[in-house]
């Protein structure tokens, strides 16, 4: 199951006033050291979501409702895979991570979304906006206008806050997308569970056909 964006495929570097970051350059201009070149950043990413999201089990690794995983711990079963591994290149790839895939915090990892495990993500924030957006091809576009949005392979269904991320999105699957407009505060208060897991991804557990109440070709 693929993650819902291509793989950035840049080396990790280092500035000393801006800490960790991707790319060539700084946002500051200043070109850094390279820390973790670009196929292993490939390499953790996959391995560090796959466990987060879909195979902690594989890992031995126990996680706890919320998808928290012990950090330590995690840090050895990457190492098993990946003997240069080491917890400041996670640190490195977590921290440069610009689609906040990750939550590091108290000795303890988790994915911030993307989960085919069950997880509850009890202390995610409701969420607050009005709309919500979904992207996809036409003939499944039809479907879900009939049967609603239900996750695939997923725990949750991903949305996201704007009509350009969605797209985006969208155009790693089809050619031609069409974005669903979700009503989302109509559905948050008729007790429909919608969190939000970063600035632009909102999860919910189903989004029923009453919801979607606009189709747009982009
Ligand atoms: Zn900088």
């Amino acid at each position: 199951m693929g993650e819902l964006s291509k793989p950035s495929m840049e080396d990790i570097r280092l500035c000393p006033t801006h800490g960790y970051y991707r790319g060539e350059k700084c946002h500051c201009g200043y070109v850094g050291e390279v820390i973790l070149d670009r196929v292993r950043v490939e390499k953790l990413g996959r391995l560090v979501s796959g466990i987060l999201r879909h195979f902690p089990e594989r890992f031995k690794l126990e996680m706890d409702e919320d998808g928290w995983v012990n950090f330590d711990d995690l840090v050895r079963a990457v190492k098993r895979k990946y003997r240069w591994a080491n917890q400041w290149l996670i640190k490195a790839m977590i921290y440069s991570d610009v689609k906040g895939r990750y939550e590091l915090r108290e000795g303890k990892i988790r994915a911030r979304y993307g989960h085919s495990v069950k997880v509850k993500l009890s202390d995610y924030p409701v969420c607050d906006k009005e709309r919500l957006y979904y992207g996809t091809g036409e003939e499944e576009a039809h479907r879900l206008l009939e049967i609603g949005i239900k996750p695939v392979n997923q725990a949750y269904v991903h949305l996201s806050t704007t009509i350009e991320k969605s797209e985006e999105v969208a155009r790693l699957r089809t050619e031609d997308p069409i974005i669903l407009e979700v009503d989302a505060k109509s559905a948050v208060e008729d007790g429909i569970r919608i969190i939000m897991a970063n600035e632009y991804i909102a999860l919910a557990e189903e989004i029923p056909p009453k919801y979607i109440v606009r189709m747009m070709r982009v």
